[in-house]
């Protein structure tokens, strides 16, 4: 183990109107130049990535592609490795929702030399945490969660292009933020049974994430350019937290592997912290939590609180709950214990919550 613990934060987070416009001088303040590329998908080019790339040239930056990827797969990082080795640019972009900023941050890291790439987080949704954290979710990895890898260097969140998004992205990134109250249960739960490493600080940052947004549901509810701004200030935090604890610890637990098991279950039928907000509930009733209070606020917001909402059966629900302790072995202890729950005790949770009829 590391004699030393290190935190690696954003230098700059630019939350505002018409701000993707001078993404181009805000890499010339930081020092970047004449060469860089963006990262964007096929819809999200048109929404956000074209500006980007404008301000850019704008900036006077000569050498800029853009790449516009399809999915979060390891196929498209290693496109955009290739191009990073032809190009050798001095900063990277990612714009989107959550895969091309994923997608940037895993090809920013070379795994052979340990060298990294910064990169700029532009999102054009708020829907997760994400969009600010050191982590990135990357299908065909051996694993279903997220992996570490470094903070973008930037987060710069155009409020104009946000709120124009679908409102279900804002209330899916709000139960994400919600989910910290059970993440963190579990990681105090993991640092007093089984001494785990714990970071008090990291903790009670996450917690008040979750508590702000609890605080403001009825603010986020009317979908104004007001809840764009406290989802967005709450999401950032949360991968603050993140990478402050330097593990998604205080912004995953248990109601995270039920998700994950539920994606495997039934193949990601929801927005990632849809899922998540209806773990939260169930995870927050085995903790002796206030889950009436969390399942109240999830209804204000109007993110999912049944299997229904999520377009799941209800057996899909009762697998999830069942697997949820495997997700990650035994390398995170969460209130699922080592062994999970039996299937009579996940038909009780689920239907005392009445996420199941
Ligand atoms: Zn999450």
């Amino acid at each position: 183990m590391e004699s030393f613990h290190r935190i690696e934060l954003p230098r700059e987070i630019i939350i505002g109107r018409e701000v993707i416009s001078k993404v181009g001088n805000f890499c010339q303040t930081y020092g970047f130049q004449d060469s860089a590329i963006v990262v964007t998908g096929p819809k999200t080019f048109h929404i956000a990535g074209e500006t980007v790339l404008n301000s850019l040239k704008e900036y006077g930056f000569s050498k800029v592609e853009c790449i516009k990827i399809p999915s979060a797969d390891l196929e498209n990082v290693k496109r955009v490795k290739q191009m990073i080795e032809e190009l050798s640019p001095s900063i990277l972009i990612g714009v989107g929702g959550g895969k091309n900023i994923d997608v940037t941050k895993l090809a920013c890291l070379d795994e052979t030399s340990n060298k990294t790439l910064p990169y700029i987080s532009v999102p054009t949704v708020a829907s997760h945490d994400g969009i600010a954290s050191p982590r990135a979710s990357i299908r065909g990895l051996d694993t279903s969660y997220s992996v570490m890898v470094q903070s973008p260097i930037a987060v710069i969140a155009d409020t104009g292009i946000i709120k124009n998004s679908p409102y279900r992205y804002l209330a899916s990134g709000s139960a994400d933020v919600i989910a910290n109250i059970t993440a963190t249960a579990d990681w105090e739960l993991a640092y007093k049974l089984k001494s785990e490493y714990y970071g008090e600080f990291a903790n009670t940052l996450a917690k008040m994430c979750a508590e702000f947004i609890i605080r403001n549901a009825r603010v986020i509810t009317k979908g104004i350019e007001e809840s764009y701004r406290i989802v967005l200030e709450a999401l950032i935090s949360s991968g603050i937290a993140i990478s402050i604890a330097g593990t998604s610890r205080p912004a995953s637990g248990s109601e995270h592997a039920f998700s994950h098991a539920l994606d495997i279950v039934a193949g990601h039928p929801a927005l990632h912290g849809e899922q998540v907000g209806v773990g939260t509930i169930m995870m927050a009733y085995l903790h002796g939590l206030d889950w009436e209070k969390i399942r109240e606020t999830l209804r204000i917001i109007r993110a999912p609180t049944n299997a229904k909402q999520l377009g799941v059966s209800d057996e899909a629900i009762i697998k999830a709950l069942m697997k949820a302790h495997e997700i990650r072995g035994s390398s995170r202890y969460t209130i699922l214990g080592e062994n999970g729950l039996t299937k009579e005790a996940a038909i009780n949770l689920a239907k005392v919550c009445e996420v199941i009829e």
